[in-house]
């Protein structure tokens, strides 16, 4: 007997998955609640090149720029980092999540858009799920809950849901006829006034366009963004004949994964987990990553047709062993940057700036594994001593 497997979410890790699984013979359904896969698109779309193309290998119509390095902007100053190579690619979110899902039918996986899936229920060892239209969708062996954020906060769809802190509300433009761009450069900039919790950036799409953003542990993101915009830019006035094209809104995670992901029959994935980096919420290449740790559980488990909690809990285990080190160092950084009122923030950067451990992270820097990077700046006794800050980070959300 074949094993049925209904993924929740036709996103990138959902996608991934069922594409995987199709590939094995498996007979796999992904529900989408949007009437097109890929829309509406709220991501910044920035992500390494190495493991794009490891993970996802697209075509290249999704690269919209390659960019080569970051400036760290603060008050008081700039940081440059940069080996000169090919970082990150800026993509064209929609069109990635379209492939992955024409990838996944080729091999066999049905997606079925306009179905938002509002409950499972299970009987006799299978899965049926409702859908808010009413219809049934009877017979899965396993369930997987890839439906990004909502998925993390539903109850009727992830029985394990623990509460979560670490949410910023985030809000990005999409501006043209911008000038003085580098086209090779994203900019990210801290201030824990205007952005607390997370930071502004601003993503080259080309010389005249980019993808300007800010997200904050705070209200009024349209404020801080037009704010962003006009005041902060260091006067350079590069926004001011701008045209606005597209208006985002989202959801980043930077809390790190929930503890638990999978039960008796079912799996958590992506950011439905809070797969994502908790330094700058990217979660496109952990997500990938976990789909392909999944992929290899729920193969084996269909081969002996065991979808069992204990069977299953192969999939914590696994990716757990590939991201924890990388994602709890991540975590001591945000909490650390979340801990600074605004001048020790500045303070911060500028230690990093004037001592050699700007050599140190463009030497060693990853953008998705960032473990061994940190490790070299909290060796460094000046950050030592702002240790207990992280303590202060930390509750910042838990009491607000
Ligand atoms: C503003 C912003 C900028 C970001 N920028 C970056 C970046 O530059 N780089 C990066 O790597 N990551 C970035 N991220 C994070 C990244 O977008 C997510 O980590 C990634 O999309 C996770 O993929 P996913 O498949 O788990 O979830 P999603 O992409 O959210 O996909 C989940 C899918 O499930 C569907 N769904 C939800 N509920 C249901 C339901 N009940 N029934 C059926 N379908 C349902 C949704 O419509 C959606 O299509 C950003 C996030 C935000 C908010």
């Amino acid at each position: 007997m074949a094993a049925n497997i209904y993924i929740i979410g036709g996103g990138p890790a959902g996608c991934l998955l069922a594409y995987k699984l199709a590939s094995k013979g498996i007979t796999v359904t992904v529900f989408e609640e949007h009437s097109e896969i890929g829309l509406p698109d709220h991501c910044a779309g920035l992500v390494s090149c190495k493991n794009l193309k490891k993970l996802f290998n697209p075509p290249k119509n999704i690269i919209k720029n390659t960019v080569k390095g970051a400036i760290l902007r603060y008050d008081h100053g700039e940081i440059h980092i940069s080996r000169n190579l090919d970082e990150a690619y800026v993509i064209d979110r929609a069109r990635l999540d379209k492939y992955l899902a024409s990838q996944a039918q080729e091999k066999g996986a049905i997606i079925k858009v306009n179905q938002k899936i509002t409950k499972y229920e299970r009987c006799n060892r299978l899965f049926k799920l409702v859908s808010a239209t009413g219809e049934l969708f009877k017979e899965a062996n396993a369930i997987v809950n890839a439906a990004g954020v909502k998925g993390l906060f539903s109850k009727t769809l992830n029985p394990i849901i623990s509460r979560y802190f670490n949410i910023i509300p985030a809000i990005q433009y999409e501006l043209h006829n911008v000038k003085d761009i580098s086209k090779d450069q994203v900019e990210l900039y801290f201030n824990n006034n205007l952005t607390p919790g997370f930071f502004s950036w601003i993503i080259p799409l080309s010389e005249e366009s980019v993808r300007v953003g800010v997200g904050a542990r705070s209200s009024k993101l349209q404020n801080r963004l037009q704010y962003f915009i006009k005041k902060i830019d260091f006067n350079k006035k590069r926004f001011s004949n701008s045209k606005l094209d597209t208006v985002k809104k989202g959801l980043i995670l930077t809390g790190g994964p929930v503890n638990k992901t999978y039960w008796d029959g079912g799996i958590l994935l992506g950011d439905a987990a809070a797969q994502v980096k908790p330094t700058t919420g990217g979660g496109l290449i952990l997500s990938g990553l976990c789909a392909n740790i999944a992929a290899k559980i729920l193969v084996k488990a269909s081969e002996t047709m065991d979808f069992s909690t204990r069977s299953l809990s192969s999939y914590q285990i696994l990716w757990k062993r590939v991201l924890s080190k990388d994602i709890n160092y991540m975590k001591y950084v945000r909490y650390l940057l979340d801990g600074l009122d605004n001048t020790h923030l500045n303070r911060f950067f500028e230690k990093i700036r004037d001592t050699h451990l700007t050599a140190q992270i463009i030497l060693e820097g990853d953008m998705d594994f960032q473990a061994k990077t940190v490790k070299s700046v909290i060796k460094n006794p000046v950050f030592i001593k702002l240790l207990p800050l992280t303590i202060l980070g930390l509750t910042k959300y838990v009491v607000g």
